[in-house]
């Protein structure tokens, strides 16, 4: 539109007869000439009728003049009078022929051209008595000389007819040059200066370089022009800097969602994920379905759900959630927030779509900072096993599973004269002990079912449901139990401890009590073992 706007270059390839101050001047000239020349014509016309009556008009006015004297002369019927009579009228040139009458006949006549005679017709004056003014007494003819007349009147038309033609050309010329001077050049003027204007350079757009003051329609354009020009540059600078300022967003902005250390999505209910910057992809992978996306977690349900809420309700908050996923056999975690776009409209979208962003946090380091605190919390870090804070949770969750009675039994282990290992091979010797004890009552049992912790110092509880006892009896295990702890224990290369442990067993046949209680029920039980000599198990 701009370029088309200031487009002037194809205006100097036009014909000549095309530029507006030649065709100025050709339609002045035309209508001067068609003026001067229809004005001639008629002026030639008026001059000549004009010319010819004024003629007719003198010869009528000489024979008025001589027809006192013509009158005198037929009386006294005096033919010398009557020539100079007619000599004198003769003397005129627009006089060609006279004749004196007195009564019927000629007194006196004089005809230059004969022949003309029967086509001009004379001025007739009737010539009076001298005294008696009703008396008729002959007449005067005059003829007036056509020719000469005709001559006379042509030469005054055409002189009238050539002036009006001169002074019609001078005119035209003036016009010519007046249109010329107050409008062509003007609009030449402007032409070149607008063609200075380049417009594939708007920064540089500069008012047209022209010369013009008065305050016609001429001035009024320039200056609109003028306006226009300021108007399109102010534009295209204003333009140009939201255009950079928007580049400048649109980079940061990239920079942003490409760059940022959480992944973000745009997804459709629909059409799957719409959008997704590299994190998102790195922590997630590619996933072009939401189907695929949900799926990739190991509780899927959940997200599920979360985006089904989401759907039923556009105003609902951000949704939160902790989700594990495998990554080549290992465990991930990530923080996913789930939230609907909140202008729906912005996006054009199906009736039954639903468009929500989700935000991923890779948590794992956090997760397994977590898990590892609470192992530690749990655990026992000489010998691995559960801790009493662990192990009275994991046997609560084994007493809250089995309802049924004697399905549960707890066995209380304690190392028999530990103390005294201690003191004769030192603490390390008695770590030894400890762990290697741990081990050979882990091995015994199932990790992912039973519960094995340290209860305190060299005192052990095991907690397993009956129907998973991998042994015939309660019996055969407690003596497998006690004959593996009996075993020497290597303490270094060269030497070795024996030690035993008494065992108190108690068999789960109530609902409803707690750990503690089942535990004094083994402790004593296992108390009676000592009290009774030590490396043996008593089942209450
Ligand atoms: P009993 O046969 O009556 O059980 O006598 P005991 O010597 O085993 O004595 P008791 O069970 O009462 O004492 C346990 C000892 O275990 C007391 C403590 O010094 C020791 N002990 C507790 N924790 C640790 C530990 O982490 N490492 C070592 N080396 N010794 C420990
Ligand atoms: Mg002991």
């Amino acid at each position: 539109m701009l370029v088309r706007f200031f487009n002037t270059a194809g205006m100097n390839k036009r014909p000549f007869t095309q530029k507006l101050n030649v065709r100025v001047a050709i339609i002045v000239a035309v209508i001067g000439v068609m003026l001067s020349l229809s004005g001639s014509v008629l002026v030639f016309r008026l001059a000549l009728d004009k010319q010819e009556t004024i003629s007719y008009r003198l010869v009528d006015q000489l024979a008025a003049s001589a027809v006192k004297t013509a009158a005198i002369a037929a009386y006294v019927d005096d033919e010398e009078l009557a020539n100079e009579i007619i000599n004198g009228l003769m003397i005129s040139d627009m006089v060609s022929g006279a004749r004196i009458y007195a009564g019927q006949t000629v007194l006196a006549a004089n005809i230059s051209n004969p022949d003309q005679l029967p086509v001009v017709s004379p001025i007739e004056r009737e010539l009076y008595h001298p005294f008696n003014e009703d008396e008729l007494i002959g007449e005067l003819d005059l003829y007036p000389d056509t020719a000469f007349i005709r001559e006379m009147a042509l030469q005054e038309a055409q002189g009238s007819a050539i002036q009006i033609i001169l002074v019609s050309f001078l005119i035209t010329i003036i016009i010519a040059g007046t249109l010329q001077y107050t409008l062509s050049m003007p609009l030449i003027k402007l032409k070149q200066a607008f063609e200075t204007v380049d417009p594939s350079n708007p920064e540089n757009l500069q008012k047209l370089d022209i010369d013009y003051k008065r305050q016609d329609e001429l001035g009024y354009l320039i200056e609109q022009i003028n306006g226009l020009i300021r108007a399109v540059r102010a534009n295209f600078l204003a333009e140009r800097k939201l255009r950079l300022h928007t580049e400048k967003l649109e980079q940061q902005l990239r920079l942003l969602f490409e760059k940022a250390s959480i992944g973000v999505a745009l997804i459709s209910t629909q059409k799957g994920i719409l959008i997704e910057n590299p994190k998102f992809n790195h922590i997630v992978g590619t996933n072009s379905s939401l189907t695929d996306f949900i799926e990739i977690f190991d509780d899927p349900e959940s997200v599920s759900s979360v985006i089904a809420s989401l759907k039923a309700s556009l105003n609902s908050k951000p949704i939160g959630l902790d989700l594990s996923y495998q990554v080549d056999g290992s465990r991930r975690w990530v923080h996913c927030l789930f939230a609907t776009v909140s202008d729906q409209r912005l996006v054009a979208r199906e009736e039954d779509d639903v468009l929500f962003e989700v935000i991923v946090n890779d948590i794992t380091d956090r997760k397994e900072r977590e898990a590892e605190v609470r192992y530690q919390a749990q655990h026992d870090a000489l010998t691995g096993l559960y801790n009493r804070l662990g192990g009275e949770k994991r046997l609560q969750y084994l007493l809250n599973e089995s309802s049924a009675d004697f399905s549960c039994i707890f066995l209380l282990v304690d190392l028999d004269k530990f103390k005294p290992i201690n003191d004769t091979y030192g603490h390390d010797a008695g770590d030894v002990v400890l762990v290697e004890c741990s081990h050979r009552i882990k091995t015994l049992f199932n990790e992912s079912t039973d519960v094995c912790c340290r209860w305190g110092g060299d005192e052990f509880v095991i907690g397993f449901k009956r129907e998973a006892l991998p042994y015939s009896s309660l019996n055969t295990l407690c003596n497998t139990l006690l004959h593996s702890l009996e075993e020497p224990i290597e303490v270094s290369p060269d030497f070795r401890v024996s030690i035993s442990a008494s065992i108190g067993v108690a068999q789960i046949d109530e609902a409803g009590k707690s750990v503690e209680h089942w535990i004094a029920i083994a402790d004593k039980a296992m108390y009676d073992v000592k009290s009774q000599g030590r490396a043996n198990y008593l089942i209450t």
